[in-house]
């Protein structure tokens, strides 16, 4: 049966992936569909209910500056919001904002639901149309036939999803959701290189069943961080405290009891799991001398009495997950509304995406999201935006757009996982970028908005807050070279009060930010200096422009010097093995991968220096 009406980009799945992939391709005016599983479960966050983080709220930032949705739905979903390494320089500052999970959903949903080009449909996709190697449209479970110029697949943990809890397992693909196993049947069948991967989610405990007196709190930042360039804290929900207990003897003893009964010790669970977001079982075997875990306690929302326990993911049994529960402080009587458990999954070999997301072998077809290897929502929100935008860019015949490892950390996620691919779960973290002094989450707008606006990704409303921005900022940064303070001016005074020796000869409002012992803010309160501009994101980036300026541009002429690797292109269709003097280890990676450009290939591991000169050498030859 075929479908009334056909698209320029269908989407499928409605997770963090899917949604920023199908507003893209919206935002872009192409025709898109939205096809999930189940319209209740769009925008649903399968593990802990926050946004966020170190590398991951960089993610955000940098979708947000797109105008993607991410960032504006947790500041109408946020019930905590916290800067964190707020003492550190500002590459590494990273917002996190815990959400009320309900809230977060209905906001998504809200969203989509108004989108402009945009529709939803509730079906699960059981097959993709082929023309030869083109993609051009899916098939649905009640034998629907959609067509479409580009499909963008974000299926998440549920292809081939298989829950376990102890040695009990069952096919899902997250608790309370079916697994897709026709696709994931007919994706094997396909030109694809298919491999396995494990996540879990600790149990979900009811707040009345636990005595707060005997746990730390943790108050969210004051005043409260806004996530979106465009949010206003007036726009967050009431807020709340998260709370700190530990694990201890007890608890590390009842996992050590009962290890023979977690299916990841016993060999039942094959694919590997997050190293970064290990199982409490994992944490206790692989820290064994410490004597202690800190576990987050975070509130579900404001209108649930469920609390998720950071820190203590397992896929143990529940009669173990009861003990090790109970054996924390404040949670000797605890009552566990969701167990926890672990989930595999399949999920496809990143390197066989180009740079733009697209699959090498078969075109039109887009991957983004957990099905790439990755984990996490942020990870999954920034390739779903770019598999949008590059689907609605195929879509009008129109040339790829992919960011650079300079420009963005969506740039180093995809090209990471295009170039060395992963064996385990890949989550985003700042020591990934090489270029992270470049790339902080307070410059996603100057980086991005403009590409944004050129790609038809952002509004009226965001380039007018961006230009006014701008305007600000380079109004000020001009008043701060050209005012100078003498040192018989009448401010002079209260400055040395701030400032480690004081002033002895005439120095620029921009000089005297430069000091490290000076802050934009102090340095404005001062009569005679101030009152500086009231844009707070203005004076944000003022402060850090001046403060870095050395770093800064001692970064850009790195990069200056590796662009001429990454304009060099290699065919998609040479064979290395051809190449005269490469070895065989060497030939090998390369012909795994196919990297696009030279840079690509010298940052696969065990691609010297000296095979890129016989590289370059091969290219001119050539010609
Ligand atoms: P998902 O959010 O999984 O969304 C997939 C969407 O696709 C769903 O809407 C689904 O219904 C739909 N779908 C699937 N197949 C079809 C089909 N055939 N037809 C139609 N629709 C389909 N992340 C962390 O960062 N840390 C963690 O500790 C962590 N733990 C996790 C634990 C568990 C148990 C699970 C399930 C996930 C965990 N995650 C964790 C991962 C996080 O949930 C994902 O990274 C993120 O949700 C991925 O987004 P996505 O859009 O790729 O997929």
């Amino acid at each position: 049966m075929q479908y009334h009406d056909q698209f320029d980009v269908i989407v499928v799945g409605g997770g963090h992936a899917g949604t920023e992939a199908a507003t893209a391709a919206a935002r872009m005016g192409m025709k898109t569909l939205l096809l999930t599983h189940n319209i209740e479960t769009l925008g649903h966050m399968s593990c802990n209910p926050a946004i966020g983080g170190i590398g991951k709220g960089h993610l955000v930032k940098e979708v947000d500056a797109m105008g993607g949705i991410m960032a504006q739905a947790i500041d109408h979903a946020g019930i905590q919001f916290r800067i964190l390494n707020s003492s550190k320089g500002p590459a590494v500052r990273a917002t996190r904002a815990q959400a009320d999970r309900l809230l977060y959903k209905q906001t998504i949903r809200h969203t989509l639901e108004n989108y402009p080009n945009l529709q939803l449909f509730q079906q699960a996709c059981d097959d993709l149309i082929l023309d030869g190697d083109r993609v051009c449209g899916v098939v649905t479970q009640a034998g629907i036939r959609i067509l479409s110029k580009t499909v963008v697949l974000t299926a998440g943990t549920f292809l081939n999803g298989l829950i376990h809890i102890g040695m009990e397992h069952y096919r899902g693909g997250r608790a309370g959701d079916p697994a897709s196993i026709s696709l994931a049947e007919r994706m094997r069948e396909l030109p694809l290189r298919i491999g396995r991967l494990k996540t879990g989610t600790p149990p979900r405990i009811d707040a009345r069943s636990v005595d707060f007196s005997q746990l730390q709190i943790q108050p969210g930042d004051d005043p409260v961080p806004v996530f979106s360039y465009l949010g206003k804290p007036e726009q967050h929900p009431r807020q709340v405290p998260c709370f700190i207990t530990h694990t201890n003897a007890q608890t590390h003893d009842v996992i050590r009891a009962n290890l023979d009964r977690s299916p990841m010790y016993a060999g039942v669970i094959e694919g590997i799991g997050p190293r970064y977001c290990p199982s409490i079982e994992d944490k206790i075997m692989r820290f064994a001398d410490k004597e202690a875990h800190q576990i987050f306690i975070e509130p579900e929302g404001l209108t649930t009495h469920e609390l998720y326990p950071n820190g203590i993911s397992t896929s143990l049994p529940f009669d173990v997950q009861v003990q090790i529960v109970r054996s924390m402080k404040g949670f000797a009587n605890a009552h566990i509304a969701r167990p926890g458990y672990a989930i595999e999954y399949d999920f496809f070999d990143p390197r066989d995406l180009k740079p733009n997301m697209e699959n090498k072998c078969l075109q039109n077809l887009f991957f983004a999201g957990q099905i790439n290897g990755t984990t996490g929502y942020e990870e999954a929100a920034a390739q779903g935006m770019l598999a949008g935008i590059n689907a609605a860019l195929r879509a009008q015949d129109k040339d790829p757009w992919a960011p650079r490892r300079d420009q963005a950390y969506i740039g180093v996620l995809m090209d990471d996982l295009s170039t060395l691919g992963t064996k385990e779960p890949y989550r985003m973290f700042t020591s990934r970028a090489e270029y992270r002094l470049l790339l902080r989450e307070d410059n996603a707008d100057l980086r991005l908005t403009p590409i944004g606006r050129e790609l038809g990704l952002v509004n009226d409303e965001r380039w007018a807050f961006f230009n006014h921005k701008l305007e600000m900022m380079a109004q000020e940064q001009q008043r701060l070279k050209d005012s100078w303070i003498q040192p018989q001016h009448p401010a002079t005074e209260n400055l040395n009060q701030l400032l480690k020796t004081p002033l002895s000869r005439p120095a620029s409002l921009e000089d005297l930010l430069r000091r490290p012992e000076v802050n934009y803010a102090d340095l404005m309160a001062i009569e005679g200096i101030g009152p500086g501009i009231e844009h707070q994101q203005a004076a944000e980036q003022i402060e850090i422009q001046v403060k870095y300026a050395g770093y800064i541009e001692r970064q850009q002429d790195e990069i200056d010097k590796q662009q001429r690797h990454e304009e060099t292109l290699l065919p998609l269709d040479l064979d290395y093995s051809e190449v005269p003097g490469l070895s065989k280890e060497v030939c090998i990676k390369l012909n795994d991968t196919k990297p696009q450009t030279i840079g690509q290939a010298s940052r696969i591991s065990g691609v010297t220096p000296a095979a890129i000169s016989i590289l370059l050498v091969h290219l001119k030859k050539r010609g």
